[in-house]
């Protein structure tokens, strides 16, 4: 049996470094390129904003650009068109209500278009150093199958989460939760051989 800070260590062990796999510099690049992650690898989305910051690298430049321009770069991700039009509108947000600089609270980052509970988490925690656990589809699987929670509830996995490990270890609990989601124990076919929670865990179709 493994306690929630043994399962923890556990991970640790796995995945030593924990950083976001997304490429920005400055939070108006984070905040474009959590918008456009929904739904979307992280591979994909570095590719376009490694064009796209070069045509627009603020939100002053964001908020006059044309869909069609913006689509130019983002075309190969899901749901571009909507993309497209929130991270437009939310620069010109940005631009008329905040002068271009993002400020890291919570309740208007949740006023911005395109960003949701889980975007302004990542945003408040890889961009401002504010604890908080964005819970993910990954994190929600990973949650599950461990036995943390039984639940397909996001907000309930937030606040058990958050109960159950120390504000310390929020951020890269959240991406070490993502990496081992992502890698190992994936939604289809897991690599149950590899895992260090065989015996705990609680998917009845492990391997
Ligand atoms: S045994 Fe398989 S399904 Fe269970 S946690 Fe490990 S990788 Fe995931």
């Amino acid at each position: 049996m493994f306690t929630a800070n043994e399962i923890l260590e556990q991970l640790v062990k796995l995945y030593p470094v924990a950083h976001s796999d997304l490429h920005f510099q400055n939070h108006y690049q984070l905040t474009i390129a959590v918008v456009l992650s929904a739904q979307t690898t992280d591979v994909l989305v570095n590719r376009a904003t490694k064009t796209l910051f070069l045509a627009y690298p603020d939100f002053a430049s964001l908020s006059k650009a044309k869909i069609p321009d913006v689509l130019a770069h983002i075309r190969f991700l899901g749901l571009a068109n909507t993309k497209a039009k929130n991270i437009i509108l939310l620069s010109q947000k940005v631009m008329a209500e905040k002068q271009g600089v993002l400020p890291g609270d919570w309740d208007y980052l949740l006023s911005l278009p395109g960003i949701g509970r889980k975007s302004a988490n990542v945003i408040l925690s890889e961009g401002f150093g504010i604890p908080r656990i964005a819970v993910d589809t990954h994190v929600l699987r990973v949650s599950n199958r461990l036995g943390l929670v039984q639940t397909n509830n996001p907000l309930v996995v937030e606040e058990t989460l958050m109960k159950l490990y120390d504000p310390s270890v929020w951020h890269s609990l959240h991406l070490r939760f993502v990496f081992f989601g992502r890698y190992l124990c994936k939604a289809k076919k897991p690599s149950c051989a590899l895992c260090p929670f065989h015996s705990i865990c609680t998917y009845e179709k492990k391997s």
